[in-house]
């Protein structure tokens, strides 16, 4: 960090602001700038508030320089495991996850997680508490669709992930699931981001309809400064002015997201397109494009679906997906250019 300093400041105010900076425990070194005089400062001062520094009399501007999100950009990150042997990201294989938008029924849950295993999916997906934008709308089963996904757990073996929008829900969700689902609508809640940050349980985090890549990382370091390191990015389609499909899935986001983190990135083409006839294109570009898994709404029967039906697919048309992602990783398998470390690092801020 780089403290610019007001210009008629005497030598004597400028070792006054230096030792307010040593007394934060960090380092503090004068420098005669050209026109304004500088103060580099050294250690952690990112974990300080940026306001500590510019209240202090005499500074003119904060210039930070490392990284925005210390947390996200850190390039030691693991890949993750979910559940009992699902991993994810740091080079695996791109893994699929499927299920309904909703749990409807005990009797649909079950035979939607047979079918999307038997499909060569790896974990069930399943709303039990669903943001819905009429409230008019299934609002989803709640605490009786959690228990139905850890049934469905212990008759398929796949771990399972669910939505959570406040942090009563979080607590409830825990005892059922193996992966928190942080959605779009919620990734600007700050409160739940500290909340699942507390939790021992992976985090799906989805990016928001108008967020950008810094606004998720940032996101996630939230999460990852309350201690859980264990966040999986998802990208799932921005608001543009296009109305053809539902959002518009933003795929250079992903390759952005890999540059950036080593946090496994997956795609929801499903939220993305909002049309089943879209889905297996998209999930072909999205693996391409390097992405760590796809999560994919699945219906037995989607036109019957009770929410999104319009993007919900086939188990039949998931077993075709899953071939492709196979297909489309093996041709990158050797690809050692792919999940190097981070090379890009989120611009720094003024304030
Ligand atoms: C969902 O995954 O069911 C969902 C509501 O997604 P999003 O938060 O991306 O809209
Ligand atoms: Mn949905």
């Amino acid at each position: 960090m780089i403290l610019v300093l007001n210009k008629s400041l005497s030598e004597s105010d400028i070792a006054d602001i230096a030792s307010q900076i040593e007394r934060l425990g960090l380092g503090a070194q004068i420098v005669g700038g050209q026109t304004n005089p500088l103060v580099f400062v050294s250690g952690n001062a990112q974990t300080h508030p940026s306001h500590i520094f510019s209240r202090i009399a005499g500074v003119e501007k904060v210039l930070k320089l490392g990284p925005a999100c210390p947390r996200v950009d850190a390039k030691d990150i693991r890949p993750i495991t979910i559940g009992q042997g699902v991993t994810i990201g740091g080079g695996a294989k791109p893994i699929v996850i499927a299920g309904p938008c909703s749990v409807e029924s005990q009797e649909m849950l079950l035979e939607t997680a047979q079918a999307v295993r038997a499909a060569g999916a790896v974990m069930l997906r399943g709303g039990a508490y669903k943001p819905r934008t009429s409230p008019y709308d299934f609002r989803g089963l709640g605490k009786l669709a959690l228990e139905y996904m850890a049934q469905a757990r212990s008759q398929t073996g796949l771990p399972v992930v669910s939505e959570v929008m406040s942090i009563e829900q979080l607590e409830i969700a825990s005892e059922y699931v193996d992966m928190l689902q942080i959605g779009a609508r919620n990734m600007y809640n700050y409160e739940l981001l500290s909340a699942v940050g507390k939790s021992k349980l992976p985090v799906l985090l989805k990016r928001a309809m108008s967020a950008t890549v810094s606004d998720l990382l940032q996101a996630a370091e939230y999460i990852m400064l309350g201690g859980n390191e264990k966040v999986i990015l998802c990208e799932r389609g921005i608001r543009t002015f296009e109305t053809y499909t539902r959002n518009t899935l933003d795929l250079s986001c992903v390759a952005a997201l890999k540059s950036l983190t080593n946090l496994p990135v997956i795609v929801d083409p499903s939220h993305a397109t909002g049309r089943r006839d879209l889905i297996r294109s998209m999930s072909r570009a999205a693996i391409a494009a390097g992405a760590d898994g796809l999560i994919i709404e699945v219906h037995p029967q989607p036109v019957r679906a009770m929410s999104d039906a319009a993007q919900a697919i086939t188990p039949a048309e998931l077993t075709k997906i899953v071939a492709d992602t196979r297909k489309i990783a093996d041709l990158f398998s050797d690809d050692t250019d792919k999940l190097e470390t981070p090379v890009l690092s989120l611009a720094s801020t003024v304030s």
